[in-house]
Parts: structure tokens; C-alpha cells; sequence
């Protein structure tokens, strides 16, 4: 069985984050990037598939700038076996990622595709999903367990209320929430193997899919500072400052 994994290079999740001066976005420039935490997630999970013996081979797959390249080998030294960068420097949008991504699987032709939930620049939240409806493929999304077998995939969800199992056909698109498991930090003799580990380079024009932007950004803006709390005495007090602060 092949999983394949998409995985995104995003600011650095202990970076604290800049807003560009003109408001047209994030200031990239000298900031740490490293892997998408819920795509390090997938990762770990199609190699655990692979040590499990569900799975036979993990292919790693980035739609980024050519530094994407150190995102795909971390994944390597994580376990994948080989891994493919669709190379550009445009930011593309979920539908766009979600079009490129369809185009490799169909290349590709992987039983089961195991995601990320949302990567932590945009907080999209949307790849996965659109990426099921492009390709005709059942989903599975926040995956907090994973079996697969031949065929099929059990997957256990976080929901609002609870956990739900549901059971999909293969191929299907599986996208992964926080406590699917824990991801291995790669160790030093699997960095040295995975710069010997196959990973293709691929133009985006190459592709041949639409990516031209949908959505138009109007400003990126910092969140309003947060003011400092108060200490109360009694319930009766909170419920009198929320009353005359006009909260409830
Ligand atoms: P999003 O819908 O943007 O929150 O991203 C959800 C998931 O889609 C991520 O965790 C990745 O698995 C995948 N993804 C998004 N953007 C890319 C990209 N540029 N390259 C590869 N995978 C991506």
C-alpha cells in the first residue's frame, strides 16, 4: 500500500510572528521556517502505517520555494522512502495546492493519502476536504486513530461530542488532528541516509493546472493586545462585571 503525504514549510510554530509594515502579509524575511506541526503528524503516521506493515512506501510531497527541500528531507529522515517538490515561489491557495496535489496522485496513484488537518500559517483548514472532492475520494478528516487495511481505512474522529469511527473505501484522503500520535524527532545517522533518499523536482508550470489566485487578501493585521485580566472574589462578582461590561 503507498501513502502518499503533503506536507507544507510554514513559519516556525515557536516563531513569534510579524506583520509586514504595509499590512500585505507576514514578514518571511529571517524567520525560521521548518514543517507544518499537523503535517509532522502525517508523517509519522504513514510511517508507522509503513512500520506496522500496513503500508509499503511513504512518498513526501511539497508545493513550495526550492527550500522546501529541507521540509521534504526532514520527512525523509522521518521515514519516507522518496519524496517529490513541485517547485514555485507563488503562495498558492487551498484550491490551487488542492488542484497540484490531485494532479500528482493521479501520477502517482497512492491507496491512501494521509494530511495534515490545517497548516498553521493560513489556518485554511480546507486542502484536504477539497482535495477529496477533486479526486472522487472518500474523506477522513481529524484523525485522532488510523487502521488500515486492504481496501479500507478505520478512522477514528474528533467531533464536537466525542469520537466518531467511520470506515472509508480506498483510496481516500485522511487529514490528521493534534492527537493522532507524537512525531519522532529524526535522528542523526537518518539525516545522513535521507540526503541519499530520491527527491524529484518539478517545475509548477510543468504541472499544467489553473493556480491563478481566487481570493483577495485585504490586510493582514496583528490581533487587538489582550488587557490585563482582574481578580474577583465571588461568582456573583464575575457575573457582575460580565453584565457591566455589556458581555452577557
Ligand atoms: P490548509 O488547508 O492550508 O490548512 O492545509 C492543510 C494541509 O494541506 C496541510 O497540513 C498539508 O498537508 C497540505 N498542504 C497545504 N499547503 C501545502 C503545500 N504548499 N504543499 C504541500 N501540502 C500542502
Amino acid at each position: 500500500m503507498k501513502v502518499l503525504v503533503p506536507v507544507k514549510r510554514v513559519i516556525d510554530y515557536n516563531v513569534k510572528v510579524r506583520v509586514k509594515a504595509d499590512q500585505t502579509g507576514v514578514d518571511l524575511a529571517n524567520v525560521k521556517m521548518a514543517m507544518n506541526p499537523f503535517c509532522e503528524i502525517a508523517v509519522e503516521e504513514a510511517v508507522r502505517q509503513k512500520e506496522k506493515g500496513a503500508a509499503t512506501e511513504v512518498v513526501a510531497v511539497s508545493i513550495g520555494p526550492a527550500q522546501a527541500q529541507e521540509t521534504l528531507r526532514t520527512a525523509l529522515a522521518m521515514g519516507a522512502d522518496r519524496a517529490i517538490l513541485i517547485q514555485t515561489d507563488q503562495d498558492l491557495e487551498p484550491l490551487a495546492v488542492a488542484k497540484v496535489l490531485a494532479a500528482v496522485i493521479t501520477e502517482e496513484a497512492p491507496d491512501a493519502v494521509i494530511m495534515g488537518k490545517q497548516a498553521i500559517d493560513g489556518d485554511n483548514n480546507a486542502t484536504g476536504q477539497m482535495l477529496s472532492a477533486l479526486l472522487d475520494w472518500p474523506q477522513a478528516v481529524f484523525a485522532s486513530e488510523i487502521v488500515l487495511s486492504a481496501g479500507s481505512a478505520k478512522v477514528t474522529r474528533e467531533i464536537d461530542g466525542g469520537l466518531q469511527t467511520v470506515d472509508v473505501a480506498l483510496p481516500a484522503v485522511i487529514t490528521a488532528d493534534l492527537r493522532l500520535n507524537e512525531p519522532r524527532y529524526a535522528s542523526l545517522p537518518n539525516i545522513m541516509k535521507a540526503k541519499k533518499k530520491p527527491l524529484d523536482v518539478k517545475e509548477l508550470s510543468a504541472v499544467g493546472v489553473d493556480t491563478a489566485p481566487r481570493l483577495k487578501v485585504v490586510k493582514v493585521a496583528e490581533p487587538p493586545k489582550r488587557s490585563g485580566g482582574v481578580k474577583v472574589e465571588s461568582a456573583a462578582e464575575i457575573v457582575s462585571n460580565l453584565k457591566s461590561n455589556g458581555v452577557i
